[in-house]
């Protein structure tokens, strides 16, 4: 017998008929004998609208409110698989976030997790019955619905199964498992039977979305064992075939230098032109959006010839309105000449932790992309990984020269 925690994400859970073969899956885990929490995802696309609804109506929206309207779409998801499950004859019970409680810090719209109460579920799952808690969501210290970010379900499952002491965490998704990059854009992806936690960090932080980050972060800490896999494949009950574990670097044998490419459309690009080269710049402009909650990414500061400089620098695309309104209030303290935006960026990067002990890595990549009059606006490196910011449009094409490249393209 076991204590397993399964997520289901948003295609898994997309329709009735899809909820119904969760149910089934959650079903077979239980008749042999493990206790079972689910944790599930909206279903696929309701997020985005939710999301939309939003911005549509208010681009610089409150984040509480926001919060309050997101985190919905777990919440309906939640009780149509208990339901499912009861009609399977299944006991089993949705619950929310804030009546675990799963708490989080007030960082709405990218709220970290604090605590877990473990103790309820785990004496219901001890008395046979299976908690289906509602991802994505928890509650802050103003005592109001918290969400945590974009693909947090996988967080949600991950902490979950570090507080209820499970014995293994399995995310079902849409692809039975973590591939050398996104196997859609790539056919000729291959899957990774095993991928080191540091390695699935780096690629899911620089866009590879099977796993959220904070779940990576989360497991590689708290030790919690993840296996990723398909709902859909096999017998109709979900995957009979083996998925990737996310494991210890020494657990893996052989070692590619490069073990995988991940790309983002998730940023823009920001170039604050003509600000004046003194100490302090950096610090002035960075900030006042780090206050203001925008994370930055990429940055890049050219040498001034006379007196001032360009600075050029990524944030989240959802970001931009607020990075924009955050520097034009500095306008009068920092003394720059206009902002130029860009979305139409992506960020392509390839990890590997051969990286460490090989040289030639990123040479490799300029030139690849070099040879597909690909132009590169931004570089950055980092012990295990190399990224450039490229024009979205060669998104694909750099992706599938890159994985060639590299030598992960399968038979
Ligand atoms: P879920 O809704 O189940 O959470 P996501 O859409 O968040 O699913 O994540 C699964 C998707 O991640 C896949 O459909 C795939 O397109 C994408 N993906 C990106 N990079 C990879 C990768 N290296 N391996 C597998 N899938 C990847
Ligand atoms: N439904 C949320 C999202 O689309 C959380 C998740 O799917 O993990 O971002
Ligand atoms: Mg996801």
């Amino acid at each position: 017998m076991a204590r397993i925690v399964m997520k289901f994400g948003g295609t898994s859970v997309a329709d009735l008929d899809r909820i119904k073969n969760v149910a089934a899956r959650v079903k077979r885990e239980v008749d042999a004998g493990n206790e079972v929490a689910v944790v599930v995802s909206a279903m696929s696309g309701v997020t985005n609208q939710l999301v939309k609804y939003c911005t549509d109506l208010s681009p610089l929206h409150d984040a509480r409110e926001y919060d309050a309207v997101v985190a919905t779409g777990e919440q309906v998801t939640s009780g149509l698989t208990a339901i499912a499950l009861q009609n399977l004859g299944v006991d089993a019970r949705s619950w929310s976030g804030w009546q675990i409680p799963l708490k989080t810090d007030g960082a709405h719209g990218k709220a970290r997790i604090e605590s877990i109460d473990g103790a309820t579920l785990i004496a219901r799952m001890q008395s046979g019955q299976v908690p289906v808690v509602a991802g994505f969501q928890g509650i802050g210290p103003d005592n109001r619905v918290t969400t945590l970010g974009r693909g947090g379900s996988d967080t949600s499952a991950v902490a979950l199964a570090a507080a209820l002491q499970a014995d293994r965490c399995d995310i079902y998704t849409d692809v039975d498992g973590v591939y050398t990059t996104d196997p859609r854009i790539v056919p000729k992806a291959r899957k990774l039977a095993k991928i080191a936690y540091e390695e699935m960090l780096e690629l899911a932080s620089v866009g590879a979305k099977v796993l959220q980050t904070r779940s990576v972060e989360l497991a590689m800490k708290q030790r919690v064992r993840v296996q990723v896999l398909s709902s859909f494949e096999g017998n109709g009950l979900g995957s009979d075939l083996p998925g990737t574990m996310v494991v210890d670097e020494d657990e893996i044998v052989e070692q590619a230098i490069v073990s995988g490419i991940a790309y983002s459309r998730d940023e823009a690009k920001i170039t604050v032109r003509r600000v004046p080269d003194r100490p302090g710049i950096a610090a002035a402009i960075f900030g006042p959006l780090s206050d203001g909650g925008v994370n930055v990414d990429m940055i890049v500061q050219n040498v001034s010839a006379d007196g001032t400089t360009d600075m050029t620098f990524t944030v989240g695309r959802a970001d931009l309105p607020r990075a924009k309104a955050v520097l034009n209030e500095q306008i009068g303290s920092i003394g720059f000449a206009e902002i130029l935006a860009d979305s139409d960026v992506a960020k392509i990067s390839v990890v590997g932790t051969g990286m460490r002990s090989h040289a030639g890595v990123a040479s490799t990549m300029f030139k690849s992309l070099a040879d597909r009059g690909i132009n590169i606006q931004v570089i950055s490196t980092s012990e295990i990984k190399v990224s450039v910011l490229i024009a979205a449009d060669y998104t694909e094409l750099a992706v599938r020269a890159l994985h060639t490249a590299y030598g992960l393209d399968s038979e």
